[in-house]
């Protein structure tokens, strides 16, 4: 029985510095503290699935530096499947971020060699890919990729799940109907549709817009206040877990990795956003991003 999960999409290495200012244009500062750590949408939903007991490949590429090697021993000592992690000449992804003492911050990202994972990197990793029950893509890979691996979705049977993030003004709708779930936060539904999403209302009007190209299910993830879900016959908003919230980067990763996991494992759609629900809402207690992502043993004992 197929039980793994292929997640095709981006790793990258972020790369904090904490500063006391940002500097003036031509100003060298100095920064009291420094933090390295992994990061990019796909390697973050990986992950999670992965440290919840899945069986996750990973489809991405790195670079031909330090980076890759973190990389690479961060998905290993996660249980992932390397195999099919590649290298490409040049940069990995990365981040450098700047986060000052009041919290703001400013991102640089550098995609490297997730601007190379190429239509032919999904063929040749078919084999494995089609040993999976669903497939994971977000937008931090160029376009023609996922629209090369939604159509291998399709053409092999396998269910396709679409994060649509970081948002995508030119994404083609026309070009992912045929996916089985699309998952994007408030602001990516409104940019994806070209509609308000201020009201339950609008919400749901957006929504149908996603639903009539011809997706199966539409989840929108309402940050701190919970999910929305349809699939056209039925819908549901549910509320979000009540917590504390510290550092929420990262939630929307947390949310779709504990999905896929549930969703492989039980095929039971509202089961598995309650679950994703409190797992998302667990993660944004936490700093950090992948720091922020409890294993199963951690989840079940505080959520039994
Ligand atoms: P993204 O990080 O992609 O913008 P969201 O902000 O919508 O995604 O968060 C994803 C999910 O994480 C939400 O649907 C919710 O389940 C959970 N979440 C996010 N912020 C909070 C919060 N402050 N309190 C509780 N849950 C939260």
């Amino acid at each position: 029985m197929k039980m793994g999960i292929a997640v095709i999409g981006s790793n990258m290495v972020d790369l904090i510095s904490y500063i006391t200012r940002m500097p003036e244009e031509g100003e060298t500062i100095e920064a009291p503290d420094f933090q390295m750590g992994c990061g990019g949408k796909g390697a973050n939903q990986a992950i999670v699935s992965a440290r919840l007991g899945s069986e996750v490949v990973m489809v991405t590429r790195v670079g031909d530096d330090l980076f890759a090697e973190n990389t690479i021993r961060n998905f290993s000592e996660n249980g992932i499947d390397t195999t099919h992690v590649l290298r490409t000449e040049g940069s990995s992804g990365v981040a450098p971020i700047f986060v000052d003492q009041q919290s703001h911050n400013s991102i640089i990202i550098v995609k490297g060699a997730n601007n190379q994972l190429s239509a032919e990197d999904i063929e040749s990793a078919a084999e494995r890919i089609k040993g999976c029950k669903l497939i994971v893509l977000q937008l931090e890979v160029p376009l023609e990729t996922v629209y090369a691996a939604v159509e291998f979705g399709e053409k092999h049977g396998i269910p396709v799940l679409l994060n649509p993030a970081p948002a995508a003004p030119d994404l083609v709708l026309d070009r992912v109907k045929t996916c089985e779930f699309i998952v994007p936060n408030e602001t990516e539904l409104s940019l994806l549709t070209g509609m308000p999403v201020d009201t339950q209302n609008d919400i749901r009007n957006a929504s149908a817009v996603l639903l009539n190209v011809g997706i199966k299910n539409v989840i929108v993830t309402l940050g701190s206040r919970g999910v929305y879900w349809t699939n056209g016959e039925t819908e549901e908003f549910f509320g979000p877990s009540l917590v504390q919230a510290r550092d929420t980067t990262g939630a929307g990763d947390a949310f779709i990795g504990c999905f896929s996991h549930m969703w492989v494992k039980t095929g039971d759609i509202a089961k598995s956003l309650q679950t994703a629900g409190l797992y998302a809402g667990d993660s944004v207690t936490r700093l950090g991003t992948q720091t922020s992502y409890a294993d199963a043993l951690d989840f079940q004992s505080r959520y039994p």
